[in-house]
């Protein structure tokens, strides 16, 4: 008899799929049926990890008698990444993200700010919530803590959290254990943040250099994922991005820039002009309040940045 029901995607190698009955964790092999194409999409990808489906299956599921794909649930966002800078492909990173965690370190590697900022405004236009992680504190809490500080003053004016840790000394793990309770999270940054020791401090049960899904839950050898869902202290779903350096954007015209920079979208309300791009409106409020200092300097170039490059940003 034919049974079916809705799991989240936790694991693509290929033309597989591992679903789990999320708050459950029930590893289920699947396949697609035919061809699930996502309406209007230009993705690679109909399927990603942390997409809701809808699965049927005759017997217990197993890699040899898998369940079937039969549809994709909608969305309630997802991220992409360009197969190449130029590319209308696209490949969806991951999709259902309650909180994306972006890792950061001041040193090894260096921040660059307006890198950072262009991530920012990638996740608002995705409508994914962020919380930086500022890791490897240890390093400079003694050195530079005027910087530690500055960091902190930046974003969370512009309205963002931000969780100070330390993989080493175990700093700030407890608050970021607490932070991913509960959600599905996207684990972000550069190579060499530490990523992958954060998710190991936050449960040293995971390593993601080896993986948490046993490759014996997959048919054949060449099983490689690029990215994948784990299970963090039994209710955290965090969802690992190796090699991932920014998510691809979508197109912004000038006058949308603005708008995903949260304190500047807040304080455009009282400017003169609208449409105002905050450079030399008379009566601009923005700039107003960058001079008082209540819009980061740091922000407020970066959005400068974004707005001359906005043909090659994408
Ligand atoms: P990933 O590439 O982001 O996954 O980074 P890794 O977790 O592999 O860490 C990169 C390097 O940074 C390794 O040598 C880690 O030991 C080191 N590292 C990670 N977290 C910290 C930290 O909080 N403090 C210090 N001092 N080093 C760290
Ligand atoms: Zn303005």
């Amino acid at each position: 008899m034919e049974r079916s029901g809705i799991a989240t995607v936790v694991k693509n190698t290929g033309s597989q799929y591992l679903l789990s009955e999320l708050p459950e964790w029930n590893l289920i092999p699947a396949v697609l049926r035919g061809r699930i194409r996502l309406k209007g999409g230009v993705a690679t990808n109909p399927v990603a990890v942390g997409d809701r489906v809808r699965y049927s299956f005759d017997e217990d599921p197993t890699p040899e008698h898998p369940a079937t794909i039969l549809e994709v649930l909608p969305r309630k966002n997802y991220v992409i990444r360009r197969s190449t800078n130029l590319s209308r492909q696209a490949h969806v990173i991951a999709a259902n993200i309650d909180e994306a965690f972006l890792i950061v370190s001041l040193y090894f590697p260096e921040i660059k700010l307006p890198f950072l900022d262009r991530l920012l405004v990638t996740c608002e236009v995705y409508g994914v919530p962020v919380t930086l992680v500022l890791n490897k504190v240890d390093l400079y809490c003694s050195e530079v803590p005027e910087q530690i500080s500055a960091f902190r003053r930046i974003y969370e004016s512009a309205g963002y959290r931000v969780i100070e840790t330390s993989a080493v000394t175990g700093e700030g793990v407890d608050a970021l254990r607490e932070a991913v309770r509960g959600k599905v999270c996207l684990l972000s940054g550069e190579s060499g943040v530490g990523k992958s020791s954060l998710i190991r401090a936050i449960d040293p049960s995971l390593d993601p250099k080896v993986g948490e899904i046993s490759e014996v839950h997959l048919q054949g050898k060449h099983t490689t994922s690029l990215y994948e869902m784990y299970r963090a202290c039994g209710d955290a779903y965090l969802i690992d991005t190796p090699g991932l350096r920014g998510f691809g954007l979508v197109d912004l015209k000038k006058e949308e820039i603005a708008l995903y920079f949260p304190e500047m979208l807040k304080a455009s309300r009282d400017c003169r002009f609208t449409p105002c791009t905050h450079t030399h409106e008379p009566g601009c409020a923005v700039k107003a309040a960058v001079d008082e200092g209540r819009i980061s300097a740091e922000r407020y170039n970066s959005y400068l940045g974004m707005l001359e490059e906005d043909t090659k940003f994408r």
